[in-house]
């Protein structure tokens, strides 16, 4: 199981997960939201932020997840909304 600083919903994320943040990949949001540890904001894949780096990054399957983990929502992709934005 996870350890350090990581919670038990926070997953590293899978290389197609990273390949779909790296990507913008719009097809997969809704499905995870990655959360960035150094900044504590969690986003939809297809978030125009520049990605951090993959040590700093994390999925969360929900928002809720990632808020109860600590995370903000980006106030730029908005991802505590729904699909119209
Ligand atoms: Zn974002």
């Amino acid at each position: 199981m996870q350890t350090d600083r990581r919670s038990t919903t926070e997953l590293t994320p899978t290389e197609a997960e990273w390949q779909a943040i790296r990507s913008r990949d719009t097809f997969v949001d809704g499905q995870f939201f990655y959360g960035v540890l150094s900044t504590r904001i969690v986003c939809r894949p297809s978030c125009a932020a520049r990605p951090a780096r993959p040590e700093n990054v994390v999925c969360h399957h929900t928002v809720e997840q990632a808020r109860v983990a600590g995370f903000r929502p980006c106030l730029r992709c908005r991802p505590d909304r729904p699909e119209t934005w």
